[in-house]
């Protein structure tokens, strides 16, 4: 062992990180695997500042995005990225002895945050047909002292979004005792669910979003929690001291501006054309024997194939993401949506494989 390994707490020595697409996979030219947006846009950087330290929360940004989410400016945290929402919330809520609570399966970094601040994370899976299991999160709750609860929705990989009336129920739930935070990174592609209005009625509501998918800046790590001021007053004690850049907040402003928005509508209307063909084709290839029902920018779908056509997929350069490892995700393989032209090589490429069958 080595004195870095020796050294090294306890609880990161056996962490296995977060295989983010990006670590795990590299080569290929069609890239349908991180969720990411198709659209590469451009933005003009005012260089004349950066030799001072960004506002704590650039105040342009903040505003824009209140104002995009119909929220106060006191309700709005910016991090770098949703991810660091994520753990500012374990950080800034949880005890020892204290743990999450997520719905597998589920995005993977709820866990590992948890993981890497040495806090225990509660899994309840989602019953069958993916619906929250709310006796099971109520036992939970009087197994386990409970102090973050994580609900994605629309839920990655799964790409379906949890009912308001259950999310009601949880909020109600832990009404005294948890925070319960909506992952709404996908929710442009379903822009009239949010529980974004709740944050008023709920105070143990967190929503939190993203700049990196439909807004396709992944690039830049821009995220933001919304809530009601005290859990944005008490993330903010936990919040690194200048967690914004300029760039990012100065790309992110763009981005919101009402020509930014403008482009960001237009692109997703584009994004789900390409997925609509996506669904069509799934559904007449006979080696798909199902696909879940999208409510974003990815689709997941079985098949008793999926080693050999995510292999003849890499071999056109074309990288899809494998959850079959995943509870309750046996023979899942699911594929971001791209272009028009990623998705005509997309499904040549299925449409080819079918025929080697
Ligand atoms: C992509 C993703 C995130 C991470 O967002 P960043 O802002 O890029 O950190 C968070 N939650 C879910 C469900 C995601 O899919």
């Amino acid at each position: 062992m080595s004195l870095a390994d020796s050294l090294t707490r306890k609880n990161i020595q056996g962490l296995v990180p977060y295989a983010s697409a990006r670590r795990s996979m590299s080569g290929g030219n069609i890239w349908l695997n991180a969720n990411e947006s198709p659209f590469a846009n451009r933005y003009e950087l005012d260089d004349s500042v950066f030799n001072r330290y960004p506002d704590f929360q650039p105040k342009e940004l903040i505003e824009a995005y209140a104002a995009y989410a119909q929220v106060e400016k006191t309700q709005v945290l910016a991090s770098r990225g949703a991810d660091e929402a994520i753990e500012l919330l374990i950080r800034t809520f949880c005890e020892n002895d204290e743990k999450i609570l997520i719905c597998p399966p589920t995005y993977g970094m709820y866990a590992i945050s948890a993981e890497t601040c040495n806090i225990g994370t509660v899994k309840v899976p989602l019953k069958s047909d993916f619906t929250l299991d709310l006796p099971a999160i109520e036992k939970a709750k009087k197994e386990h002292k409970i102090k973050v609860v994580f609900i994605c929705s629309p839920n990655n990989p799964t790409g379906h979004l949890m009912a308001a009336d259950q999310i009601k129920t949880v909020l109600n739930l832990f009404a005294d005792s948890a925070i319960v935070a909506v992952d709404e990174a996908y929710i442009e592609f379903s822009a009239e669910k949010t529980v974004a209005p709740w944050i008023n009625d709920y105070a143990n509501l967190a929503v939190l979003r993203t700049m990196s998918k439909a807004f396709g800046l992944a690039g830049i790590r821009c995220g933001y929690t919304l809530a009601n001021e005290n859990i944005i007053a008490a993330m903010s004690k936990v919040i690194a001291p200048y967690p914004i850049s300029w760039p990012v907040a100065q790309i992110a402003s763009q981005a919101l501006s009402v020509n930014g928005l403008e482009r960001m509508q237009s692109q997703l209307a584009q994004v789900l054309e390409q997925k609509e063909r996506i669904v069509n084709a799934l559904d007449q290839l006979e080696y798909v024997y199902e696909q879940l029902p999208s409510a974003s920018n990815f689709v997941l779908f079985r098949t008793k194939h999926k080693k050999a056509l995510f292999a003849a997929l890499v071999e056109q350069g074309i990288l899809i993401r494998d959850y079959s490892q995943q509870i309750m995700l046996d023979d899942s393989l699911r594929i971001s949506i791209g272009s028009e032209q990623e998705t005509d090589a997309l499904l040549e490429a299925m449409r080819a494989f079918g025929d080697t069958l």
